[in-house]
């Protein structure tokens, strides 16, 4: 959310007409940001969406590599006539685009649309709003400024940002003191009672039901974050987030170093997104997924404990 409206603040700028459109909604805390009113979401308003593609001259896919990550939306973006433009930071993209722009050394979309921004010759129209929106998606992309991904040329994008008038704190606070009473008790449920240390594998999981998580009064993004605790502990190297959805399991999982989530998620849990940060899904109940996960930790116990 941040990238897309990053750009569609910059686009409006330039007097195109633009829409933003989201396959799924989105947490609470990112409605905050400029433009948020304008966004259809395909679950809750599906033809807008579908017309808005249909009638595009230009689409620009942020975040995703592969058409199939915007889930039911996929079929109206293949089908549309307009050019479309990738700019993102995921391995291994697909080519449904006619450009694209696919850097995964880049910490995070944001700063790509940062780049954009700049190579367009348009530096000076960076302002306060386009500012909030980069610094959220590259502040939760590197998990507060802290992953390797963070590079000083990052630090330098986020301190021009700063000068464009985008206030730091006010935005951590918007984005990480947002919650509601109820998902900070759901996450004290999570490390408490649902959490499993596996030492042999340096490996952490939390797995819940569709049940638990109502008893939370669980919304969109509640879960977000709470795999990252795992990897607090002194020595874990994997750390895994199972929550039961609809009609699938929702995977998350998060790692250090070398091990790489992203390959165990796009080999055994139609999934992928990055070596240290990567989500999966499985059809298979909640228990039959976490134990074939637990399974599959055998197959990695050397990379886990090297
Ligand atoms: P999260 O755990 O925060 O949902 O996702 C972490 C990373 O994995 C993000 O870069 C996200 O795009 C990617 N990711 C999450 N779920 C999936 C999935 O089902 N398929 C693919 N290809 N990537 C995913």
């Amino acid at each position: 959310m941040g990238a897309s409206l990053g750009l569609y603040n910059y686009l409006i700028q330039k007097n195109h007409d633009v829409k933003v459109v989201s396959p799924t909604d989105y947490p609470d805390f990112l409605t905050w940001m400029e433009g948020n009113d304008k966004v259809i979401i395909h679950k809750e308003k599906n033809s807008r969406a579908a017309i808005a593609l249909k009638e595009a001259d230009v689409i620009f896919c942020l975040d995703f590599n592969s058409a199939d990550r915007v889930e039911k939306l996929e079929q109206d973006l293949l089908k549309s006539a307009a050019k479309k433009v990738m700019i993102d930071h995921h391995l291994s993209p697909q080519s449904f685009c006619d450009y694209t722009f696919s850097f995964s050394d880049s910490c995070s979309t944001c700063e790509l649309i940062y780049h954009f921004i700049v190579q367009m010759g348009d530096k000076d129209f960076l302002n306060k709003v386009i500012g909030e929106c980069l610094y959220t998606g590259i502040m939760t992309d590197t998990g507060s400024f802290r992953f390797s991904s963070m590079t000083a040329d990052t630090h330098r994008i986020i301190a021009d940002l700063m000068e464009a008038g985008v206030n730091n704190a006010k935005i951590h606070e918007l984005v990480f003191d947002n919650f509601s009473e109820e998902r900070t008790r759901f996450l004290g449920f999570c490390i408490k009672d649902k959490m499993v240390v596996l030492k042999e594998f340096n490996t952490v999981y939390i797995s819940v039901t569709k049940e638990e998580m109502r008893k939370y009064n669980h919304q969109t993004g509640d879960a977000e974050g709470i795999v990252n605790y795992g990897l607090g502990i002194k020595g874990i190297r994997c750390s895994a987030f199972f929550s039961e959805r609809e009609d699938l399991i929702k995977i998350s999982f998060r790692s250090k170093d070398n091990f790489s989530v992203r390959e165990m998620a796009s080999k055994h849990f139609e999934g992928g997104g990055h070596k240290n940060a990567a989500g999966g899904k499985s059809k298979a109940s909640l228990q039959e997924t976490v134990e074939r996960f637990t399974e599959l930790l055998l197959l990695y116990k050397d990379e886990l404990t090297q």
